[in-house]
Formats: structure tokens, sequence, C-alpha cells
């Protein structure tokens, strides 16, 4: 059969299919593949944090121990001592029966936008959010409500007026993807107050909770209103995103929808992977291992931070200094849009994230996001000297 054959056949897609669209970063990161380019824009975590040697030994011992277990089909809700790993990992009390092991806590955005969404709903999001969170959730055709924010976190006032017909919050408190803000402790206590009064569920999401710089941030809004919250969380930045392993906790009155979700999504997150995870945290391996990722990223940071110092001199550009994560956020001078300066700056061999596809309504157009973490601190030296060059290009300096 020739490929032309099959446009006799006529597909009708379904409106969510619609809703599906080529993702605009996934269309950079083809580009920043190429040889020669220093990349901001990749969402990856640097590949010299991945604990290769403890999985090699992990892998062999999961083979040995538990072969068999491994590799037969299992319960959907996780491997029960990774469940109950997660509880003691979390800072409230977390039953281990309310931990959902996901595939990813993508498969956890999806879990959520499936049993919380109806065509229609109304979806509150932080401006901006992340985009793999805005992707996840279209398919259930929601109306998107993107709610304001300052360095602090989501303008609180605002959510009595959304309130109605709201499905839930979804919110990033934690060195936020694309902006690398964290939320203040003073706004985590009122939004969590305003949510209980308005009676509004919150869905956190917390990957890079634990990249902290110089002290951890302040306690999830999930562990002070665990009834009203659904919390995601992730090994893919402190062990490795190719294990494909994430976690949700939910209260009793969502959780047995979840688990029917995940269920019928994909059985079971992989029973291999969730026993090498629990042979690798053996001994405490995560108290030892994660401040080495956090030395690590706060360097980068701080050798981005030097960067942009020194490059952007006498130009209108702004950033945040963020205190964990992998991210930072920057404005370009008045008259420069970011999609536009991106292939000005491929070009010249540095690729970064432009901001807009992050806001659910209008968007800044003059806004970037940085990855610190993958480029090599000479590599983000001379990438932040190129693209000030590219901005001063594009403004006749
Ligand atoms: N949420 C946020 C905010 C993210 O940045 C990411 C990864 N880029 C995810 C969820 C998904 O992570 P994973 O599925 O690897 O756990």
């Amino acid at each position: 059969m020739k490929l032309n054959d099959l446009q006799t056949t006529s597909w009708t897609l379904a409106r969510r299919a619609e809703r599906m669209n080529p993702s605009v970063l996934r269309e950079i990161l083809k580009v920043t593949d190429r040889p020669g380019i220093i990349s901001f824009a990749g969402g990856l975590p640097s590949a010299r944090t991945f604990p290769v040697a403890a999985f090699a030994d992990a892998c062999a011992n999961v083979l040995r121990e538990d072969g068999e277990a491994a590799l037969q089909y299992a319960a959907s809700e996780g491997f029960a001592p990774l469940r109950e790993q997660v509880a003691r990992m979390l800072p409230w009390d977390v039953d281990p029966a309310q931990v959902l092991i996901t595939t990813g806590s993508q498969q956890g955005l999806d879990l959520v936008a499936k049993v919380l969404v109806d065509s229609g709903s109304k979806v509150l999001v932080e401006t901006p959010t992340y985009l793999g969170a805005l992707q996840a959730f279209a398919p259930m055709e929601p109306e998107f409500v993107g709610i304001g924010a300052d360095a602090e976190g989501i303008d609180v006032a605002e959510l009595a007026a959304q309130r109605a017909g709201a499905r839930f919050l979804y919110v990033l408190p934690n060195f936020q993807n694309p902006t690398g803000r964290t939320m203040s402790e003073a706004r985590r206590q009122a939004l969590v107050q305003a949510a209980r009064e308005l009676s509004l569920p919150i869905v956190e999401d917390n990957p890079y909770g634990e990249l902290w710089f110089d002290a951890p941030p302040p306690l999830p809004l999930t562990a002070r209103n665990p009834e009203g919250s659904i919390y995601l969380g992730s090994f893919s930045k402190v062990l490795a995103p190719g294990l494909r392993l994430g976690f949700l906790v939910a209260p009793p009155a969502i959780a047995p929808k979840l688990l029917q979700a995940k269920q019928a999504a994909d059985l079971h997150s992989p029973s291999f992977n969730q026993r090498m995870v629990v042979d690798v945290m053996r001994d405490g391996f995560l108290d030892r291992h994660v401040p080495t990722i956090r030395a690590l990223y706060k360097a980068q940071r701080d050798a981005m931070l030097a960067a942009l110092t020194r490059e952007m001199q006498g130009l209108d550009v702004r950033w945040n200094a963020p205190d964990g994560g992998m991210f930072l956020w920057a404005r370009l001078p008045e008259g420069l849009d970011a999609v536009d300066l991106l292939p000005r700056a491929v070009e010249r061999g540095v690729a970064f994230v432009p901001g807009a596809p992050f806001f659910a309504g209008p968007a800044d157009t003059r806004a970037l996001r940085l990855s610190f973490v993958t480029a090599s601190q000479e590599q983000i030296a001379f990438g932040i000297a190129t693209l000030a060059g590219v901005i001063r290009e594009q403004l006749g300096h």
C-alpha cells in the first residue's frame, strides 16, 4: 500500500484531539539539539546528577532478589514499600494508603484533569504556568482562567471573583516552571485561608521543592490543608526523569476515582523501576545525593546571574534570582519580542524558551525562560554574551 492510499479514508478527529497542539517547546528542542548550540531552552535536569552506578547495583539487586515480581503486572496503587517511603518523605502526616504512584507527575496532571474537568469547566492557573499542565488539561476542554501573580506568588484577592464554577486552582509554589519564583510564607497562608473560605480545591505541583539552594522553601500548601488539596510529586528531578516515576497524594474523597483513572490509563507504573527506586533509596541515599544536586545547581545559577550582570549592562533587560530549581525568568527591553528573537539567537548558536506559551491568557511577549542547569559554566558565560549581542543588534545599538 502506498502512503497516498491512506488519504481515501476520512478520519474524524475527536474534539479533544483538536485541542492537542504540537508543543512549541518540542519544536524548539529539535533546533537546540543541533550540535554547537548552547541551549538554555531545555527543561531537562543535568544528566551529571543521575546516579547511574547506584541504579546499576539496584538493577542487579532487584533482579536477583525479586526478579519475577519486578517483571510481573502489579497493583495500580504502586509498590507498597515505595508508597511507604513517599509517605515518610513528605513533611506532613500522610497515610501510605493515600499515595498513588504515577508514571511521572505528568501522568498525575492527566489523571487529575480526567477526574475533575468537564468540557467548559473553569480551571484556575497561575500567570504564567507550566506549559505541560496546560497541555495535560486541555483535552478535557476546560476554560482556563489565568490568575495574576507577583514575585511572591498568585494574587489571592482575584480568587473570590473566579471561584464560581472553578474545579480547582493549579499552583506551583516552589521554584516555579517557568518563572523560578517561590510563593512566600505569607502568601501561602493567605492562599490556604482563601481556598478554605471559598471551598476551592487546590492541585499543588511540586517537582522542584527539594532543589533549594540556601534554605528549604516554606511548607507545602497541602500540608496545611490536606483535605482540600491534591499534591503531585516526582522522582524526575531528585533521581532521574527516564524512570518515569512520580506520585500523588489525594484526600479520601477523591483518591478512589484517581486510582480508577490510573488503572484505565496504564494499569500501573513500571514494577521494575519502582523496585529499583526503593533499592536505591535504602540507607538514606537521597540525604546524600540531593545536596550534591543543590550545590551544582546553585553554582550554575550563580554563573548565570554573574553572566547576566556582566553582559546585559546598559540594556534594559530584567531577570530574577531564583532560590532553587532549574529556571530563571527574564524580560527583554521594550519593543523586543522573545518569539521573534529566538531564531536570531539560534542563528548565533544560543537558544532559550520564549515565555508566551506558558500564559493561559494574554501573554507577556517580552518574557523568556532560561534554564541554568544543563549548559556548562563556560557555555553559560559564552551563551549569555552571545544573547546580549543579539539583543543589542535588535535594538540597533
Ligand atoms: N510539573 C512541572 C512543573 C514540571 O516542570 C514537570 C517536568 N518538566 C512535570 C510536572 C512533569 O514531570 P515528570 O512527569 O517527569 O514527573
